[in-house]
């Protein structure tokens, strides 16, 4: 597909390599900005990928781009009830985080597991994106906006000259620009024609994974213990379910856990720690069995399951790049590195560094200040995106290995996720208040457990404490229990944690359900005892603008319902 016939004889502002969701966003955006975009794809639209479930982060960026740039078209994929409306039905509800801990050879314990539901916000709702809808659906808003877009298209040469960028195609048709941002993935062009990749790369985890799409997975909440009854006010089957064991995990991504689903399909995968389950040469297929048969309540969970496509098996998940920024070029987030999927941090990473992105282009485009120096501080954002991304993934590896240490890592985690989620949410609040979209930008001035965040020092205080207990545990310096014990006493002492909302430190505490009397308490504490740099930075948004969005959310949800229903009016 070509959406304009003389595409190849243009000369564009800027070239987009790869059609994910970040290079379409992108090309979206610098569209709606008047900029000429050239979009080439290597395969077509729809396709599968991978990066499935959002976060409420990754839901409120995409909601921040929306409004910053004024492209609404975005902003349907930040809300669950939108993306029905105008995405695809096929996508699946997100409302929890779920993770359930296994023993080899062992049912699991239903003590040994952790949910996390997160607050109901009235302006997103993070969902399971089927990637396959959504990317078709950005492609087309990009291309409604004005951008260019080549598919199938095979890159023979890429040229940076001091005044252009050209990339030649084997079909022979060339394209010209003045600035190239590279989205085509791990197998970036740019890193691997310029040699720009970090070898060996500084990551410290070391994971790989086999992944398929099946039918037939039951609800977990189905099969597990009736007699057991479930934590929470949602199922484990309305969000993403880890099955978290020594060395490795499952993920559990289902697309029809909604009323208007009419795709029963289930995303799974298990990512596998390399020191302890290094590469062989079983075939993808076998070697996901013999995980699955090693955990008794995993192998109930998957035995009607049946693969819709064939199974993909990967090498070592990490890499990175010396740097993102040369000279009219620029390596999109996933170009540039990526560490692993355990805490669905990549969506994240990609809008917030699009945002950044979009703002520096936009000015530098107008000025034709194209080189690296421009580039700097979005090119520090994403190295520390990705190093922060590292040392909790990798941290989160030695964890697993005892049920101990993965409880208190995992508090220490819900506590990272509450407070980064209310800053962000703050941020959007704070914009709606003041009816003006640029104050979005201090979302990025401002990340919240980056060097310069908020909350920075008492974050590193507790991550540097627990990962120095974690990697004693793993050197066998420490007992399991006893670096468990240190994590939860130095998460009870904290007082950056409201602790009146959730058992922070406390063993027993795992399930934590942020219904609105929950919410009402941590917003409470956040306004009147918190720290006061909490107090100052994170809760100084009117809780009023909250109150507001919900009334306009319940009005909007009717609203649909009417339309959906119009028997209802008279209800
Ligand atoms: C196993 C796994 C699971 C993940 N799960 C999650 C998750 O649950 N949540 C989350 O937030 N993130 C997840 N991620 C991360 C997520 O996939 C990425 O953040 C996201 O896909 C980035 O989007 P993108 O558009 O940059 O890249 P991609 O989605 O990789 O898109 C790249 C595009 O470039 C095209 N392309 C490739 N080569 C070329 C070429 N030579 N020329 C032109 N085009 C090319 C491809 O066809 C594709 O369309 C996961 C990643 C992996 C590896």
């Amino acid at each position: 597909m070509t959406s304009h016939s003389s595409a190849a004889r243009r000369d564009h502002d800027v070239i987009v390599l790869g059609t994910g969701m970040a290079g379409t966003a992108i090309a979206c955006i610098l569209a709606r900005r008047g900029a000429s975009v050239m979009m080439l794809e290597r395969n077509t639209h729809p396709r599968f990928a991978i990066g499935e479930s959002m976060l409420p982060q990754s839901a409120m960026w995409l909601w921040m781009l929306a409004r910053r740039f004024d492209v609404p078209e975005i902003g349907r994929l930040s809300d669950f009830d939108s993306i029905l409306s105008h995405v695809s039905p096929r996508c699946g509800l997100k409302r929890t985080f779920g993770f359930v801990y296994h023993h080899e050879g062992r049912d699991n314990d239903p003590g040994e597991s952790h949910k996390l539901i997160p607050p109901d916000l009235p302006f997103v709702q993070e969902s399971h994106l089927l990637r396959e809808d959504s990317d078709a659906y950005l492609l087309d808003a990009a291309i409604a906006r004005g951008a260019l877009y080549r598919d199938h298209a095979r890159i023979e040469d890429i040229d940076i000259g001091d005044d252009r960028v050209t990339v030649r195609l084997e079909d022979g048709s060339v394209h010209r620009g003045r600035y190239l941002l590279d989205g085509s993935g791990f197998r970036s062009q740019l890193a691997t024609r310029f040699g720009l990749r970090e070898e060996p790369t500084r990551l410290r985890t070391r994971s790989r994974t086999i992944f398929t799409h099946v039918e037939g997975l039951p609800a977990y909440d189905d099969i597990v213990d009736p007699a057991t009854p479930a934590p929470g006010s949602q199922r484990y089957h309305d969000g993403t379910l880890h099955h978290v064991f020594d060395g490795g995990w499952f993920w559990v991504i289902p697309f029809g856990n909604h009323r208007e689903a009419g795709y029963g399909v289930t995303s799974v995968g298990v990512t596998l720690d390399m020191d302890v389950f290094p590469p062989n040469d079983l075939p993808a297929a076998e070697e996901f069995a013999r995980h699955v048969a090693r955990f008794p309540t995993i192998a109930r969970h998957f035995s009607d399951a049946r693969p819709i496509r064939p199974f993909v098996k990967t090498g070592r998940l990490q890499y990175s790049s010396v740097g993102s920024a040369g000279q009219r070029c620029f390596l999109l987030p996933h170009s540039a590195g990526f560490v692993d999927p355990l805490y669905s941090q990549g969506l994240v990473s990609t809008f917030e560094a699009i945002y950044a992105l979009a703002l520096t282009l936009t000015a530098a485009l107008e000025n034709d200040d194209l080189g690296p120096a421009r580039f700097a501080e979005v090119d520090r954002l994403q190295r520390e995106q990705l190093l922060a991304a590292d040392h909790l993934v990798h941290n989160g590896y030695l964890a697993m290995r005892d049920f101990a240490t993965w409880n208190a890592w995992t508090h220490l985690w819900m506590a990272n996720k509450l407070i980064g989620d209310i800053y962000t949410t703050r941020t959007c609040l704070r914009s709606l208040a003041a009816e003006d979209p640029t104050t979005l930008d201090e979302a990025i001035a401002h990340v919240p457990f980056s060097v310069n965040g908020p909350t920075a020092s008492e974050h590193q205080r507790l991550l540097s404490l627990c990962s120095r207990e974690l990697e004693a545990a793993a050197a066998g310096s420490t007992a399991p229990d006893a670096a468990a014990e240190h994590m939860l006493a130095a998460l009870a002492a904290s007082r950056w944690l409201p602790h009146g909302a959730y058992g922070w430190g406390r063993g027993s505490s795992t399930h934590v359900d942020f219904t609105p009397s929950r919410l009402a308490r941590v917003l409470l504490w956040g306004k009147l005892a918190a720290p006061v740099e909490l107090r100052r930075n994170v809760f100084d948004f009117k809780v009023s603008t909250l109150a507001r969005e919900e009334i306009r959310r319940q009005l909007r949800q009717r609203r649909t319902a009417v339309e959906r229903d119009p028997q209802l009016v008279r209800a």
